[in-house]
């Protein structure tokens, strides 16, 4: 299965140019490839559910903690770099992990 991962990167001169790399297609190791990751399992205790009001409670009990994971965006799949080691797979990888960051940033709120 041939897939590619393509970015734009902005070279020093202020150019934009779109580079892209073979990667494989891979299950997601977050959410173990469902494309759901269980927000409740991280954060919730037994103590602070205990302190929630029933609304919070029914919500927890349907799943309505479960949000799409913001590792593969709910596809349970995720792209990597056919050749880790070369030089546009470094420079992915880095902005992809700096990405990366941000989305956990935001989905903590
Ligand atoms: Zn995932």
């Amino acid at each position: 299965m041939n897939q590619t991962i393509s970015w734009i990167s902005t070279t020093s001169c202020g150019e934009e140019q779109e580079l892209s790399i073979p990667a494989n297609e891979e299950p997601c190791q977050v959410c173990q490839g469902k494309g759901l990751f269980d927000l409740h399992i991280r954060l919730v205790s037994l103590e602070e559910f205990t302190r929630w009001n029933l609304e919070e409670k029914e919500d927890y009990l349907r799943g309505g903690y479960d949000m799409e994971c913001p590792e593969c965006s709910g596809r349970g799949l995720v792209l990597v770099p056919a050749d880790p080691d070369s030089e546009l797979a470094r420079q992915y990888l880095e902005l992809d992990f700096a990405r990366r960051e941000r989305v956990w940033e935001e989905s903590r709120g």
